[in-house]
């Protein structure tokens, strides 16, 4: 899907926002809700998304919603440091198809990073352990 398009409200995120797939939840409130991504790049790897909104990506955000929003993005990063002592944290998210984005409702990645540690490849990682992601969600929701 390129930068232009229409909202696709049948986009996995947006079924998790209703309740129809499950998450393995990190936080939630009325501006973001935070889980664990399903086939991590690193150990801890999170995405937080907006709610209430139909946007794609990061150009449709309404400008409104983006200082409440980043807050939230910014309060998932500094959960998952304090909880799992990175040596570093990635903190991105890619706007249309050519720029790697899969999944079509807005989210940001937050991924730790740990020296000596390979990042495993955007798209390229391979399902976690529910059980695992669980414990790591825990772990990351008690430092929030
Ligand atoms: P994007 O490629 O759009 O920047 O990132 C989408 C992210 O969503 C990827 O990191 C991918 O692993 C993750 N993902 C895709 N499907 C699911 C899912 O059903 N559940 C969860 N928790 N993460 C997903």
């Amino acid at each position: 899907m390129s930068l232009t398009g229409a909202y696709d409200d049948d986009n996995i995120f947006a079924k998790i926002l209703r309740g129809e797939m499950p998450c393995v939840k990190v936080f939630e409130d009325d501006v973001a809700l935070a889980f664990m991504d399903i086939f991590p790049q690193s150990r801890g790897h999170t995405l937080v998304i907006p709610k209430g909104v139909r946007a794609r990506n990061f150009l449709d955000l309404p400008p409104e919603t983006v200082g409440p929003y980043l807050a939230r993005v910014q309060r998932v990063a500094q959960a998952v440091t304090t909880a799992l002592s990175p040596d570093g944290v990635v903190v991105l998210q890619f706007n249309g198809a050519p720029a790697g984005q899969t999944v079509f409702h807005l989210h940001f990645h937050v991924i730790p990073r740990w020296e000596g540690e390979a990042m495993k490849g955007h798209g390229a990682a391979p399902k976690a352990d529910v059980a695992e992601l669980q414990a790591l969600a825990a772990r990351i929701a008690a430092a929030l």
